[in-house]
């Protein structure tokens, strides 16, 4: 059915509530993470302490990370390089050739991977598009851009009964 394409299989209040250790027990060695109000809120400049602190912790894991985004500024790239990831800016989400270029990049099969997000029509769609597992995240900061407001209302009706991770 079409609408399990944007389904997530599991959802997380956020990225700082996933345990990378267990994502590496279940084979997980790689995230293709999103960064727009999943690592850094809407109009903040620098992650959050416990978000950026993920990310060290999955290195420590044993899950390599990179970031993809459909941002193209180059405060994206200088947040990445800030936490030390690698980044593909201008992703252009759901298309399916960006994580592609992620799982490369990584050095990974899709079956290694997930991809974490919070938005269901770019990271969630692209993510199956690609043949990727998916945990989606509560946006970090409520205060969306004008573009992407309307779809919220019809993620809380799709998220009914997705387990959370
Ligand atoms: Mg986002």
């Amino acid at each position: 059915m079409i609408l399990d394409f944007i389904r997530p299989k599991l959802y997380a209040q956020g990225i700082s509530h996933i345990d990378p250790f267990a994502l590496r027990a279940r084979g997980i060695r790689g995230a293709i993470v999103d960064l727009d109000n999943t690592l850094v809120g809407f109009r903040t400049l620098a992650p959050l302490e416990e978000d950026a602190r993920w990310v060290a912790r999955a290195k420590e894991a044993g899950v390599r990370v990179v970031v993809l985004t459909n941002n193209g500024t180059p405060w994206a790239l200088e947040i990445a390089k800030d936490l030390d990831v690698p980044c593909i800016p201008n992703a252009r989400k759901p298309l399916p050739a960006g994580f592609r270029r992620a799982l490369q990049l990584l050095q990974l099969a899709a079956h290694e991977a997930v991809v974490i997000g919070d938005q269901l029509f770019t990271d969630v769609l692209g993510a199956k598009l690609a043949g990727l597992d998916v945990i989606l995240v509560d946006p970090l900061v409520r205060h969306d851009p004008w573009n992407t407001r309307p779809l919220r209302w019809v993620e809380q009706l799709l998220l009914r009964g997705v387990p959370r991770a």
